[in-house]
């Protein structure tokens, strides 16, 4: 039987060390029977060749083949430009989903399981668009800005895996963590489209909740919750909370799952501090293998491992970093050799994992693309353009810009319809308390009478030449229609 082939980036620090145990149990427990690993360069060994993308081209090309990639924490170089391998990774093969799994471990106390409350809860984070687009720009002396980007097509991929997973997990209700009733055009699309992709998984309960108030209740009833997807940098930072709340990051695992290719790794860093001491806590790691397992069909092994290591867990073995600090602290391998012992055991505390039959590995994927694919999800849609927004670089007064602007577009289609100041409207009416900044919006809309669709953006694009004329434009924004409703927000106060 051939095996299926994973593509191995053990990663910076301690990565190595823990990925190291890791593969030692994954071995006892039978699963490279049916997988092989092959390692890829990706990382500060790339970076350190002066290769800013931080993986190789055949990296890239051994990821595309093998659809797998099991990898430890990297280290993001500071500053000079190298941007986080781990969000490349993630956005290079489109891995759009994020799982991660929060749940109660005996042997690791936290307050919740000190007050007898178990947790097991799911986080489906959207991976690859919002401000992790690294979209950023100096837009004049004193403003920078990063776009945040949500699609519609991206929204509905991870809002239809979380539904997916709900549905092999047997979870009867999903909660969308949002911000729609401040961004209610971008957190609004995401909100849309988990409705929409909610339609067809009907034996499961939409449900959906502002994510301040999601942050309180997951601290005061963290139990209310199963499986939460939510928007790339609100998911981040959940996530991270949900990690807290069961004992740190050093006990959470994390899937990156995508239609071709899908990312296993620990979600901590490389703590430099401890790296090479041997004295790492590999649960982490270990527990995104198991993803892994379960990932390709491998359930058997899965469970075996769980169970092993909720026994160890259970019978006080630990690492440095957690436990019982009156018990002598484990190295990495000895935790590991501690799992190995107990492979074929379970818990007697928690409820343990059932074990399957053992199956078969197999990999499920897209089929490989000839070229890049556009993902597409509302079309034919009738659009109109409707007027510009020109953001322009200068200390000038409010007023003073307004008489500026109105003498811009006197014989054009277009009226000044207002102006704004970080997103404050500031005339025609606003409040003299209102501080401005050197970046204002000056927004143009037609002039009563101009019938929308009868020209298209060259008129707009003649009148941003106008202005720049005698402003430094930093940016404009089209503003348009979408089968008749527009497609742009309100400025604050309007
Ligand atoms: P970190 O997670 O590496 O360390 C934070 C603290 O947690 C340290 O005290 C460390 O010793 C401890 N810790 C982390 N993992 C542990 C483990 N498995 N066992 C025992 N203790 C553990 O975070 P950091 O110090 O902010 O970041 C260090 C580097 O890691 C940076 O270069 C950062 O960019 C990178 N990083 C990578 C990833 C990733 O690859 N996914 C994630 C976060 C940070």
């Amino acid at each position: 039987m051939a095996k299926l082939t994973i593509a191995l980036a053990p990663g910076d620090g301690i990565g190595p060390e823990i990925t190291d145990a890791a593969l030692a149990i994954l071995k006892a427990a039978g699963a490279l029977d049916s997988l092989e690993f092959v390692r890829v360069d990706i990382g500060k060994s790339e970076f350190e060749k002066g290769n800013t993308r931080g993986i190789s081209d055949a990296a890239i090309r051994a990821i595309e083949d093998c659809g797998l990639v099991l990898k430890g924490p990297m280290e993001t170089p500071k500053g000079g430009g190298g941007k986080s391998i781990n969000v490349t990774l993630r956005k290079l093969f489109s891995a759009f989903a994020n799982f991660r799994v929060f749940r109660t471990l005996p042997g690791v106390e936290t307050v919740y399981s000190k007050a007898g409350l178990r947790i097991d809860m799911s986080i489906v984070r959207e991976n690859v668009e919002d401000t992790y687009g690294g979209v950023e720009h100096r837009l004049t002396n004193d403003m920078i800005q990063c776009k945040r980007l949500i699609s519609a097509p991206g929204s509905e991929q991870v809002a239809r895996f979380a539904f997916q997973t709900a549905r092999r997990l047997g979870i009867a209700r999903v909660h969308c963590g949002h911000k729609a009733n401040i961004m209610k055009m971008t957190d609004g699309l995401f909100l849309d489209r988990f409705r929409a992709a909610a339609r067809d998984f009907p034996e499961i309960e939409p449900a959906d909740v502002i994510v301040d108030a999601l942050c309180m209740n997951l601290v005061v009833r963290p139990q209310q919750y199963r499986m939460i997807v939510l928007p790339n940098l609100q998911g981040d930072i959940v996530s991270d909370l949900c990690a807290g709340l069961v004992g740190g990051l050093g006990f959470a695992p994390s899937a990156n799952i995508g239609t071709h290719v899908s990312i296993f790794e620990a979600v901590h860093g490389t703590a430099p501090d401890i790296a090479g001491q041997g004295i790492a806590n590999p649960t982490s790691l270990l527990l995104s293998s198991v993803m892994l397992l379960r990932h390709v069909g491998l359930l058997h092994e899965a469970a075996t491992i769980d169970n092993a290591l909720l026994a160890t867990l259970e019978s006080g073995v630990r690492t440095g970093d957690f436990g019982d600090r009156n018990r002598p602290a484990a190295g990495t391998m000895a935790f590991a050799d501690a799992v190995v012992e107990r492979l074929g055991k379970t818990p007697g505390t928690v409820p343990p994992v059932a074990v399957p039959p053992r199956g078969q590995a197999r990999l499920e994927r897209g089929e490989r693309p000839s070229g890049q694919r556009v993902i597409r999800t509302f079309k034919n849609v009738v659009t109109h353009v409707v007027g510009c927004d020109i953001y322009l670089d200068t200390p000038l007064s409010a007023a003073a810009l307004a008489e500026e602007m109105a003498r811009a577009c006197a014989d054009t289609p277009f009226k000044l319809s207002l102006i704004s100041n970080r997103g404050t409207m500031v005339w025609p009416t606003g409040s003299v308390y209102t501080e401005c900044v050197d970046y204002y919006r000056v927004r143009f809309e037609l002039r009563d009478g101009v019938v929308p669709g009868t020209f298209g953006q060259s008129r707009c694009v003649a009148l941003m030449d106008r202005v720049a004329e005698s402003f430094t434009v930093c940016s404009y924004e089209l503003l348009r229609t979408f089968d008749g409703v527009k497609g742009f927000s309100m400025a604050q106060g309007q």
